[in-house]
């Protein structure tokens, strides 16, 4: 009989699929794009002109909606909208802490009590629900006796149509908090951050003259990596299908030294998935851009443009889930973890992001003219000093168990938070730093708002890979978040902290101005010492080096290398105070998500190792057990018959030995996960970080030595090169 393993290799040799859904000259790429959302068109067409100006002027300008008769007349028109496209349901779709999203549908039918019905949706059900939802992570907030928990509609993410075989669903994006107005979602602090940081910026624009912008949008481009491969793999792997990643898997003879991948042909099945998922993707508005094969054997990229990170969020949450979703009616499997195979690339996501006003011009890019570039420098001194006040901060942004495996693995950032401006931007802030505005012309020092700075090209030439939070000539990229976080927790961090800092440079400058000083003297007598403080964290060299662990210890930078170590950070002093002061967290939000993180890290944790223990017990070990009876029988037989057989008898012992290890070390990790664990969340989770992880990495490495050793016919997992390479 096949094992697992066989059996999937002849299915997937076995399957013809159908790799030609979409026909993109029957359905133009400009018609399909947002065809299936409740867009800024769509509701001018439909909503009377009063409900539709107020409607945008909440969405574009953050202006409250307090009138209940235009929500009233916008789920109207929604609802005959969605009908229309064969909605049966809506939904409130919420993002609760486990960074997935979750929704419950509710129908439109109304019984009118004659036992005939009508399709109902009013204002009161569009603004506002009540899932019960109370089994979600609340890390304390809602004790279930009180379990309330709402949703309420965010105008400014677009309500959508979701297409499922046998109807459709209107989805409304929306916040969800406890009945106190906590936030149990990743949603509302994203949102509150947005404005923090909205007040603060407008304070500098406004010194530079600009009256006329109403609010200033973070704005995130995020590129997203995933692997791809055969579901029937995954039927195989039970590490794969609970865990996301695997648990076992030697190294295979070829790897990703060749290179031969990144940026190579797309495979024509993984094309064709790729096709169908952008056009999902353009019927959903999202602007979807780049498609290519990424470093590791089965890994690709896709990035949309840039958009404000409210709605980048809730795109990129969309992003992922169309991905899962298509991939499965192409037999394929889409790993979202950050470290699915061991030895090869793992899955981050590149968070690009900028500041930009609501008429449309970026903060972070350094213009043409003095006064430009004076505005530019204040905007990006701030980054900068944001970035070497709160580093903890961004590092436990993108904390968790899985990315635990990528971050400072020679392959994706270290885990030091450090910023690369690239020559061309740190020459201006070299000279920025010295500038005496007296020595300015002569001794060639820049003096802000006189001098033309050197127009930076957009592409600021010079790349760094290495380094966690890059300036790349109009943005900033942060490069640490995981493959399968929500983008919705990192930004939230990151406008925080910079609204911080831009609030610290306003209130200074505005109080030098309103004494008389000329605001770009203001500037360049308060930029240097800013500098000055901050370059700490400015590291232009290679990231991956041992030397930078070395110097980044040298200049006191944090090296918080896992999860366990940086999950104190949220609740520490300056934590609460910077969230508390900017309204982002209060002090019980934060306690709450030091928790739900430490229970999280906790129970992944836990099930990879019990996942383990299962497959080392069923799988591996009677494969192994099997193969080494059959090699007993051999060297018996062949000693019978008179021959020498000592060098069959050392492989033996040699197996024999393994075997025996293996199986101590299985005994030994579910001892370990036996162990009842009494104390706080935290405790629990450093607990498991060292007393399970190293015997997983034992176990494993055990594991691998006897995929190497038992005869092939035997060995019931797909391998690392049948994964990675049978496409
Ligand atoms: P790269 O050279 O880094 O590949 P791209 O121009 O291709 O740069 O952009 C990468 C990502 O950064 C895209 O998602 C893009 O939309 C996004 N991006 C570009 N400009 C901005 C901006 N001002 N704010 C946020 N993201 C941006
Ligand atoms: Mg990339």
């Amino acid at each position: 009989m096949a094992n697992p393993r066989q059996t999937a290799i002849q299915t997937i040799a076995n399957t013809d699929y159908d790799l030609n859904q979409l026909d993109f000259r029957a359905s133009h790429l400009k018609d399909l794009f947002g065809s299936l959302v409740f867009s800024e068109e769509v509701q001018k067409a439909r909503l009377p002109k009063p409900v539709f100006k107020a409607l945008q002027k909440t969405i574009k300008q953050g202006a409250q909606l307090t009138d209940p008769a235009i929500a009233d007349a916008v789920a109207s028109a929604m609802k005959d909208w969605a009908i229309e496209h064969g909605a049966t349901h809506f939904t409130h779709l919420f993002q609760p802490m486990t960074g997935l999203t979750a929704e419950k549908h509710d129908s439109f039918l109304a019984p009118v009590g004659d036992g005939t019905a009508v399709a109902e949706f009013s204002g009161k059900e569009l603004i506002k629900g009540e899932p019960d939802a109370s089994s979600f992570p609340s890390g304390g907030i809602r004790a279930t006796f009180e379990a309330r928990g709402y949703t309420g509609w965010d105008p400014t993410s677009p309500a959508y149509i979701r297409e499922t075989p046998n109807g459709a669903t209107l989805v409304i994006p929306t916040v969800f908090v406890s009945w106190t107005g906590e936030a149990l979602d990743k949603k509302t602090p994203l949102l509150r951050s947005m404005e923090a940081l909205s007040a603060q910026a407008l304070r500098i624009v406004r010194l530079f003259g600009n009256k006329d912008a109403v609010k200033v949008f973070t704005t995130v481009g995020p590129e997203q990596e995933y692997f791809l491969i055969d579901k029937n793999f995954l039927y195989s792997r039970p590490d794969l299908m609970n865990c996301g990643r695997t648990l076992f898997g030697a190294k295979p003879p070829k790897g990703q030294e060749l290179e031969d991948q990144y940026f190579g042909t797309i495979p024509e099945r993984v094309i064709a998935c790729m096709a169908e998922c952008e056009a999902e993707m353009f019927k959903l508005g999202i602007p979807v851009k780049t498609r290519h094969n990424e470093v590791a054997p089965s890994q690709y990229e896709i990035a949309p443009i840039f958009e404000d990170s409210n709605l980048a969020t809730d795109h990129n949450q969309l992003c992922m889930d169309v991905i899962r979703r298509t991939a499965e009616k192409y037999g394929l499997v889409c790993l979202l973890h950050e470290k699915p195979f061991a030895g090869i690339n793992g899955s981050g996501k590149h968070n690009n992001w900028s500041m930009a006003t609501d008429l449309g011009e970026n903060l972070l890019n350094p213009g043409d003219t003095p006064h430009d570039n004076a505005q530019f420098l204040v905007f990006c001194v701030a980054v900068i000093r944001a970035v070497a006040k709160y580093p903890e901060l961004l590092r436990v942004s993108v904390a968790s168990a899985g990315n635990d495996h990528r971050l400072g693995a020679n392959e994706a950032p270290p885990a030091i938070i450090s910023i690369f401006l690239g020559s061309q931007l740190q020459d201006i802030m070299d000279q920025l730093e010295k500038g005496k505005p007296e020595k300015t012309i002569p001794g060639g020092f820049m003096e802000i708002g006189v001098s033309v700075l050197p127009k930076l090209p957009r592409d600021a030439g010079d790349r760094n890979r290495t380094s966690p939070f890059a300036f790349t000539g109009n943005k900033f990229e942060f490069r640490a978040v995981g493959s399968s976080f929500s983008i919705g927790g990192p930004n939230t961090v990151l406008n925080t902290i910079v609204a911080e800092s831009i609030d610290f440079i306003a209130t200074a400058l505005e109080k030098a101005t309103q004494g008389g000083t000329p605001l770009n003297k203001a500037i360049q007598d308060l930029l240097p010492g800013i500098l000055k403080e901050s370059k700490k964290v400015i590291f232009n060299g290679n990231g991956y080096s041992d030397e930078w662990q070395q110097e980044a210890a040298r200049r006191g930078l944090p090296n918080l290398k896992n999860t366990v170590d940086s999950l104190p950070t949220i609740v520490s002093k300056e934590s609460i105070a910077l969230f508390g002061k900017y309204k982002v967290f209060t002090e019980g939000e934060l306690t709450a998500r030091y928790n739900i993180f430490a229970e999280k890290y906790v129970k992944e944790v836990t099930i990879e190792a019990a996942t383990m223990v299962n497959m080392a017990k069923t799988m591996i070990l009677p494969a192994a057990i099997r193969y080494q009876g059959e090699v007993a029988t051999a060297v018996n037989a062949t000693k019978a018959a008179g021959i020498d057989a000592t060098a069959q008898l050392e492989a033996l012992k040699e197996l024999a030995a393994t075997v025996t290890a293996f199986q101590k070390a299985t005994a030994a990790l579910e001892h370990e996960l036996a162990h009842e664990h009494s104390g706080d969340p935290y405790a629990h989770a450093k607990a498991t970080r060292d007393g399970v992880l190293p015997k997983m990495v034992e176990l494993r490495t055990l594991g691998d030595k006897l995929e190497t050793l038992v005869a092939d016919d035997h060995w019931p997992l797909p391998t690392y090169r049948e994964m990675l390479f049978i496409k």
